[in-house]
């Protein structure tokens, strides 16, 4: 134990008369934590401002995935101290987004109401005393005093440090209330004078602090020396202060967080010095960016609809498109392993953090449309179905009961060009495009889709009405694969298309069109669109009165 001096003790015993706890105290409360060596102990530490960030799903699954692959432990703690900013609902919105995404913590808050795990609370202002038995040592051992400065003072000095252009802060000179005595500080405090409490710096704006960023290695950024607020008028602490707190408490082995914080690291790395604690590994993660035109940005919360989580669901991505694609921006060789293990777990590959690339994660939705059609061309049609009748029934009702109308034929709709297929069509990128992609299997979805889009028949109606004509009147519904395209093929060249594509090239001026233009008006009156999964398969799912219908609906 310091040798403590008699005014800093009395001055801590009269700010915080209820704290009878120490430090000493909290350890044994708080012992190491019993792991393997090397373990991880990793943290997720969000405001209670909102729904689920996009930069906050990269996070939290990093932060999670390091720890489960080392064995260690991945919590979630609320930082709700500035109760200006919260938002009512965002614990219980947090928690229940981040299992959609199986981002369970292991301890720490896991819903609006529950709490789990030895180390706790995890939420802040339930940790009032423990910030408190923290600065009154701080205070007794000289290292944090009161302030009594009003917010009018403050701006008096921040105006005139901007028109000086002097670095603006409350350090050295401009902090007026580092050098009152004690006997005055304890004299205003008992004339009921308000204040709140400051850590008294001891570090040089002119040296450096040096620390290794998991990520970004060797950073050297100027002390700090500012004397910070620690303990705030409402009686909670500030981040900085509640950060080395609870990430020493929670024993916390890797703090991995934004990259805004990298300034604020020189502050952290003094206050875990003073209160005696080891510095942790620190982590700053790059922000997620976004193309806007032609430069980058942040990813903006206000801005851009893809920065919560839930736009990601509401289109119906399914959750393994949108982690798939996060890894591939998490480490750059994700991808590689995914080509080189295509059936693979996406759990299976190890998150490496030196491979983090610290210059950006960028976003983009060409980029997730391609994952994810590659992990829905990984389903079979029952699980394709199961899906998107879960996706639906929350954010589609029409199409959640059209599916469900009939199931059987629902699933024969997914299968096709899906199970067995050698080749698998790959047009489904999210639950939401199912309606238009495959609008002309369900008949009041096709009636409103033509109402809107029309027809699109590249020859003229007379041809057109022709070709529907004579296809009707050859029409059978139980021809096999080829006698009916054999059929069509008869039937294109009584009315003068070419059959033989290489024939057409040469001569297109000898025919109406090619066998391709023939059957690309059948699959348009049929389906109402240029490009379908095999149209033999549509009509024999469809069946011969809604084809005869549809082609005669076309005329
Ligand atoms: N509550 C802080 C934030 O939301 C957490 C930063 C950290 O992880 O330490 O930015």
């Amino acid at each position: 134990m310091e040798n403590l001096n008699d005014k800093n003790v009395k001055l801590a015993n009269l700010i915080f008369p209820e704290i009878t706890k120490t430090v000493e105290d909290l350890e044994k409360i708080y012992p190491k934590r019993d792991l393997k060596e090397g373990a991880f102990v990793t943290r997720f530490a969000p405001s209670p401002t909102g729904f689920l960030h996009t930069g906050a799903l990269f996070t939290s699954l990093i932060n999670q995935r390091i720890a489960k692959q080392s064995d260690g432990i991945f919590y979630l703690r609320i930082e709700d101290t500035d109760k200006k900013r919260e938002v009512d609902g965002s614990v219980g919105l947090l928690t229940s987004e981040m299992k959609i995404f199986g981002i369970y913590p292991d301890e720490g808050v896991i819903s609006d109401t529950e709490e789990i795990g030895n180390y706790g609370p995890y939420t802040q202002s339930k940790r009032e005393e423990i910030y408190k038995i923290c600065a009154k040592s701080l205070i007794e051992r000289g290292l944090a005093y009161p302030c009594f400065c009003t917010t009018e003072m403050l701006d008096v000095t921040r105006t005139s440090q901007e028109k000086n252009k002097i670095r603006p802060g409350y350090y050295s000179n401009y902090a007026r209330c580092r050098n009152i005595s004690i006997d005055e500080s304890i004299a205003k405090i008992e004339s009921g004078e308000k204040y709140i409490i400051r850590f008294r710096s001891r570090g040089s704006h002119l040296k450096k602090v040096v620390f290794v960023d998991a990520i970004r290695g060797k950073m050297e950024i100027a002390e700090n020396d500012q004397d910070i607020v620690i303990i705030k008028s409402d009686g909670l602490p500030t981040y900085h202060f509640a950060h080395i707190v609870d990430d020493h408490f929670m024993k916390t082995t890797h703090v991995m967080r934004g990259e805004e914080w990298i300034p604020s690291t020189p502050i952290h790395i003094e206050l875990f010095n003073s209160m005696n604690f080891e510095v942790p590994t620190y982590v700053h993660f790059p922000s997620v960016m976004i193309i806007d035109g032609e430069s980058k940005r942040k990813l903006s919360k206000r801005k851009d609809k893809e920065a919560a989580v839930s736009f990601f669901l509401d289109a119906g991505y399914p959750v393994d498109s949108v982690l798939e694609y996060i890894l591939t921006i998490v480490n750059s060789d994700y991808e590689p392993w995914r080509a080189k293990n295509p059936l693979a777990d996406k759990l299976d590959f190890d998150i490496r953090l030196e491979k983090i690339n610290s210059s950006g994660a960028l976003f983009d939705q060409v980029k997730l449309n391609d994952i994810s059609k590659e992990v829905i061309a990984k389903m079979n049609s029952k699980q394709v179905l199961d899906s998107v009748l879960e996706w639906s029934k929350k954010y589609d009702i029409e199409l959640y009961d059209i599916l469900n109308k009939d199931l059987e034929y629902s699933i024969q709709i997914f299968a096709m060009e899906r199970d067995n297929a050698t080749k698998i069509r790959k047009d489904i990128f999210k639950w939401e495009d199912i309606k238009s992609t495959f609008v002309y299997f369900f008949d009041s979805l096709f009636e409103k889709y033509l109402n809107k889009n029309g027809y699109i028949f590249e020859k003229d109606s007379k041809i057109v009405n022709d070709v529907l004509s004579e296809y009707i009147s050859i029409y059978n519904e139980n021809d096999d694969k080829d006698t009916w395209f054999s059929n069509m093929k008869l039937c294109a060249s009584k009315l003068g298309f070419c059959t033989d594509m290489k024939e057409y090239k040469k001569n297109p001026e000898n025919y109406i069109g090619s066998i391709a233009d023939f059957s690309g008006i059948i699959r348009m009156a049929i389906t109402g669109k240029k490009n379908t999964p095999d149209i033999y398969s549509i009509m024999k799912l469809l069946g011969k009165d809604r084809v005869i219908n549809r082609l005669n609906n076309a005329k």
